[in-house]
């Protein structure tokens, strides 16, 4: 698909107005060079970002193709503003061999939506005994960096010692969810006022904090590189604080969720609510949004987390954790970091663009608008605004906590290697289907 873009009067995160010339896949020029032939897209009104990098995202595919696949997936992601997902490994079969991440990789690039990096899992089949094939995924076809047990914590120090260790021979990273499980069995929600009034097993913040402090520890201790997934507590902001006051190689992440939501919802009893790490309480949203701002916590990551009707509409203590992220992000993150003038727009490139793509060690990703540089950006207007309808989801599945929410910022266009992906019916044929309806 060799077509030529011209993107005029947008306005770039940093705030200067620039056109884009898009040709064969990159950004040539500032200007529409005569008989050109480009089609003209008028951005005047629009916020140009580069394209979104998503560190934390859950496709489940291969095995769970009922909640969610690699490309509606990454329709969701388009739709969303993101021109690259990661994708998780605790599918079924999980992502600990080479030969699974290669799999995964291969229904990204035929998705062709936007990129999908394999995440590979830490230990064999998420059982955090015995290191999984961590060399080999690293140098597979799918060049894996970001290696995570997500959804399970590498609760064993031993065992995250040595997968720490390992991937220094290739800059990775290990990505822990930090949760120590004799602390949480059959943990339900946060702990605190509203667990004992419900009446609901508790969460206690010390189970995430814990395995926050001894990590950054580790990670001194063997100088390697640790990012922490889904920071959700203000005591885990304050131990991340200390880290790197003393220039400890951490990194963290904030989900939209945990900026906004609070345990407070879970006084509704509906399951949409219940997810893993939990929502806290008003202070730790405070703390979170806060920090993320001062750049404590690096990035925010979206945790997506589809899962299948069965499993959402029953009984709270049934309920799978999770909750859909992708189409809401940005939208989040201006209803609780712009509006709120904690961050501009080129604070939120940093976060959600050009910091998750150097921790991942993602090329062609996080870019700054050079000639040259692949065409991976989003197109928004920040003064629209649209209201969330579960039904209108690109994903599988629907549970997202924002239904019926009126939201800041429309996104008009997501391009993907310089192809305009939401145009582009042949990529995302169900989004205009679904417009529609
Ligand atoms: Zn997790």
């Amino acid at each position: 698909m060799s077509r030529n873009y011209f993107i005029s009067g947008g306005t770039l995160d940093d705030g200067s107005k620039k056109d884009l010339y898009i040709s064969e896949g990159k950004i040539v020029g500032y200007q529409n060079p005569a008989n050109s032939g480009a089609q003209v897209i008028d951005a005047s009104q629009k916020i140009i970002l580069p394209g979104l990098v998503d560190l934390h995202t859950h496709l489940r595919e291969p095995g769970k193709e009922d909640s969610e696949t690699v490309l509606s997936a990454s329709r969701a992601g388009a739709k969303g503003g993101f021109t690259a997902v990661s994708a998780m490994p605790n599918t079924s079969p999980v992502a600990d061999t080479a030969g699974v991440v290669e799999q995964v990789l291969r229904l990204g690039v035929e998705a062709g939506i936007c990129d999908v990096f394999p995440i590979g899992a830490v230990t064999r089949n998420l059982d955090g005994t015995e290191l999984s094939e961590i060399g080999a995924m690293a140098d597979s076809a799918a060049r894996v960096r970001v290696f995570s047990d997500d959804g399970h914590c590498v609760s064993d120090p031993a065992v995250m010692r040595k997968a720490l260790e390992y991937v220094k021979k290739f800059d990775g990273v290990i990505a822990q969810h930090a949760q120590d499980p004799d602390l949480t069995v059959n943990a339900q929600m946060n702990e605190g006022v509203v667990s004992s009034v419900l009446g609901l097993k508790g969460w206690p913040a010390v189970a995430e904090e814990a395995i926050i402090a001894r990590d950054v520890l580790l990670v001194d201790h063997v100088q390697s590189r640790l990012h922490v997934c889904h920071v959700t507590t203000a005591g885990g902001v304050e131990i991340i604080r200390w880290a790197k006051a003393r220039g400890i190689n951490v990194t963290a992440e904030v989900t939209p969720h945990h900026l906004l939501l609070t345990d407070e919802l879970a006084t509704s009893y509906d399951p949409v609510y219940k997810v893993n790490p939990p929502l806290r309480t008003e202070k730790d949203v405070h703390a979170l949004r806060e920090a993320l701002a001062e750049g404590i916590i690096d990035i925010v990551a979206t945790d997506h987390a589809p899962h299948p009707a069965e499993s959402k509409e029953c009984e709270w203590q049934e309920a799978a954790f999770g909750m859909l992220g992708l189409e809401t992000a940005l939208s989040i993150i201006a209803l609780t970091m712009v509006e709120t003038k904690l961050l501009d727009w080129q604070g939120v490139a940093e976060r959600f663009s050009r910091t998750p793509a150097r921790i991942g060690r993602y090329p062609h990703q996080g870019g700054q608008f050079k000639v040259g540089e692949m065409a991976n950006l989003t197109l928004f207007d920040p003064r629209a605004s649209w209201r969330v309808d579960r039904d209108l989801v690109a994903s599988r599945s629907r549970n997202t906590p924002f239904h019926g929410m009126e939201l800041p910022g429309v996104i008009s266009e997501t391009f993907f290697k310089g192809v305009p992906t939401l145009l582009n019916s042949a990529l995302v044929p169900q989004l205009h289907v679904e417009d529609k309806s």
